[in-house]
């Protein structure tokens, strides 16, 4: 999937257009989903993921905030900051990835460093 092919959002329904919008790719990149399960796996927004997205610190995505239990403003200040490195990171790779020309092995997807995990 790249932009041409849409996949459901388990939570709002609506069709996810692009891996920059993709809760799913984004795991993938930073290496918190193992490739094995990324095509059974199922999709969605990282907007509807606010868990996630929330650690998403850059100019071109609106920032998330999440309320209760999970919201970063109540976790520990050293997870955060180094959550939203990685989370960002992520984030920002999924937008280098869509500017790739040509088809690439999805095994170029993850983030340098992250790449030996799945080996
Ligand atoms: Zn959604």
């Amino acid at each position: 999937m790249k932009c041409d092919e849409g996949y459901r959002c388990e939570v709002c329904g609506e069709d996810v257009t692009s891996i920059v919008e993709s809760d799913l790719y984004l795991r993938f990149v930073i290496g918190e989903l193992d490739p094995e399960t990324l095509h059974t796996s199922a999709e969605r927004h990282l907007r509807c993921n606010p868990v996630l997205a929330q650690f998403i610190c850059d100019d071109r995505f609106e920032p998330v905030v999440v309320d209760g239990p999970m919201a970063k403003s109540g976790l520990d200040h050293d997870f955060v900051s180094e959550r939203t490195q990685l989370v960002s990171a992520g984030y920002r790779r999924l937008l280098e990835i869509i500017e790739w020309d040509g088809d690439r092995d999805m095994t170029e997807y993850p983030l340098p460093g992250v790449v030996e995990r799945y080996r």
